[in-house]
């Protein structure tokens, strides 16, 4: 149980696709120590089908593929942010192929090889690169394949970010004014880090810390997320005092494979799927979208999920029907092997019937606030991927557009570090922190309330803060997540640290975020739909930004970072 320093010139919280991509690329600064609360491949980055979007064909155009991402936005995606991520796409894919990335080809029909397009919900156009339907173990495979040959990073797997290293934590002067909450610079030196095998706490300190855990699909009992999604990055963030913003925006995916009493991660049925033509139907064989929206089964994924919530209030069944039988085995097992075989297994044939889904929660578009080099308002913190909030979704994101900022922020983010060593600090001193304080915890041995609490807050997320809310609902959840933070928080000053542990206290952080974003919003735009405020109004079309001091800031992102 001994504790360790372990100091680098880089500490990269996650190992997706945006902390892979930033460690490859700032290894050329410096050491690079990553952190991966269990195996490197486990994050939602290993589990993406669709693909990342680029406009690579001829009849395509960056303009088109801006326009597809405001749109789907619903007026508050930042346009600064959207043409970054837009223009910067084809190079990055070239850059990912260049490390190993085998993404899926086909002929051109003049003896060349070319990437193999699809397409999916809200794209006016084929430019979804996909290696199969299993893009992100592609990527994942591709990526860490090139870090094991960069020797000066260090991967530590099983190991959790509990906190940000920070004045906080100082016995100085700036120490003292962080913890009273009195306005002033903070810093980010690295983070407490809990080893999970043997309860140690280390510290890794780091000139340059960089967020990259994730999302947050885990506060909600149904989700396409694996366990890892517990929104710990932002929630550590947010204690530290950085802005938090957009949490309202929680993505469900229309499409979940429905199975009867499964818990845990509900296997995605991917949009790619809807893409090729499926359809869907209530288990009678009605298709209901033909009514909602010009687009069909291809509307923007907010649209489809609340059509087919709609549809199981209206009917009481626990699922509606996709499908895509009508396109053949040969086809499906080529372009969609995973899909096809997990169904499989769960007797239901693809090729010869339709499959039954449900929504599930997917995707935050909210996260730690951007700026266009991934910089957060802590200094010497940067944030990319699923963490962050950089304006590139706004109100509703883009089919295939994350993985896609991932790599654009992360690589954006080592821009700025590289013109600016000097300035961050580089190769310099840190201050010294103290060792984690255990005093006063105790061995409380009570697993069983851990796994209850998660359970709760979860179950209190689905019903009351999900794809349809009401200000009732949101009164409601906002009261019981009070008493239930007050009861983890006192559980977790006095047990012995655990990684479920540092998760159930995060959960509780965000939940409460997710709510009073919710809350602050007396609109429905994009992915918030509230009963009582059913129309868009444009005096809301800002966003809601949430600080640890309690201040909410009602304001536009792009106007504070952007400019
Ligand atoms: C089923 C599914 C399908 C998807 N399909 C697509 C798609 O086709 N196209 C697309 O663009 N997007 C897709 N997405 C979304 C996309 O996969 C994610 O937004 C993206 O992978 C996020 O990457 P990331 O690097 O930010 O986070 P992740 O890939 O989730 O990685 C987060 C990392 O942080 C680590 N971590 C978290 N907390 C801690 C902690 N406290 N300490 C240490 N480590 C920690 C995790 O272990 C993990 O390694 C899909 C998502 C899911 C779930």
């Amino acid at each position: 149980m001994n504790s360790h320093t372990y100091p680098s010139d880089f500490l990269v919280i996650g190992s997706g696709i945006a902390g892979l991509t930033f460690a490859i690329k700032a290894s050329r600064y410096g050491t690079v120590n990553i952190v991966t609360k269990k195996k490197d491949t486990d994050s939602n980055t290993n589990y993406a089908q669709g693909g990342i979007a680029t406009v690579i064909d001829p009849g395509d155009s960056l303009e088109n593929h801006v326009n597809d991402t405001l749109k789907a936005g619903d007026g508050l995606c930042n346009i600064d942010a959207v043409r970054i991520v837009v223009e910067n796409a084809p190079e990055r894919i070239r850059e990912l192929m260049e490390w190993g990335t085998r993404f899926s080809m086909k002929s051109d029909g003049h003896g060349h090889e070319v990437l193999e397009l699809g397409r999916e919900g809200g794209h006016s156009q084929n430019r979804i690169v996909h290696a199969k339907d299993l893009t992100g173990r592609e990527l994942e495979r591709a990526l860490l394949s090139k870090i094991s040959s960069i020797k000066s990073i260090r991967v530590f797997e099983d190991h959790t970010a509990i906190d940000l290293l920070t004045e906080h934590q100082l016995g100085s002067a700036a120490g003292e004014r962080a913890r009273a909450g009195e306005p002033g610079k903070i810093t980010c030196y690295g983070a407490y880090i809990l080893e999970n095998a043997t309860g140690a706490v280390h510290l890794f300190p780091a000139t340059v810390t960089m967020l990259a855990s994730g999302g947050v699909g885990q506060i909600y009992q149904h989700t396409t997320n694996p366990e890892i999604a517990t929104g710990d990055g932002i929630a550590m963030a947010y204690r530290a005092g950085a802005m938090v913003a957009d949490m309202e925006f929680i993505q469900f995916h229309p499409t979940s494979l429905y199975l009867e009493g499964l818990k845990g991660r509900f296997f995605l049925i991917s949009e790619a799927v809807r893409g090729e033509g499926a359809i869907l139907t209530d288990v009678g064989g009605r298709r209901f979208m033909e009514g909602v929206h010009p687009m069909k089964e291809l509307a923007p994924r907010d649209i489809v999920a609340r059509a087919i919530d709609a549809e199981l209030k209206r009917s009481g069944d626990k699922y509606v029907l996709l499908d895509i039988s009508f396109k053949g085995r040969e086809f499906l097992q080529k372009r969609f092997p995973q899909i096809y075989e997990r169904c499989m297994k769960e007797g239901i044939d693809i090729a010869a019937g339709p499959i039954p889904v449900v929504p599930a929660a997917h995707y935050l578009c909210g996260g730690v606030v951007s700026d266009r080099n991934g910089r957060t308002s802590l200094e010497n913190l940067f944030v990319s991927g699923e963490s962050a909030c950089t304006g590139v979704h706004g109100a509703n994101r883009l089919a295939s557009n994350s993985l896609l900022e991932g790599i654009v922020y992360s690589h954006r983010a080592v821009e700025y570090i590289g013109n600016n060593l000097d300035r961050l600090g580089l190769g310099g001193e840190l201050p010294e922190f103290p060792a984690w304080n255990k005093e006063g915890t105790f061995d409380l041995e009570e697993w069983i309330l851990t796994q209850h609490n998660m359970e709760d807050v979860k179950r209190l997320m689905w019903d009351y803060v999900g794809i349809v809310r009401t200000n009732l609902r949101l009164q409601r959840a906002r009261r019981r997540l009070k008493l239930m933070e007050e009861e983890i928080q006192d559980y977790y000053r006095r047990s012995t640290l655990s990684s479920e542990l540092v998760e159930l206290r995060n959960l509780a952080t965000v939940a409460g975020l997710i709510i009073e974003g919710a809350m602050w919003r007396k609109e429905s735009r994009g992915l918030h739909y509230n009963t009582d405020y059913p129309r868009q109004d444009d005096s809301y079309r800002k966003n809601i930004i949430l600080m640890s001091n309690g201040e909410t800031l009602f304001r536009n992102l792009s106007d504070m970072l952007f400019s």
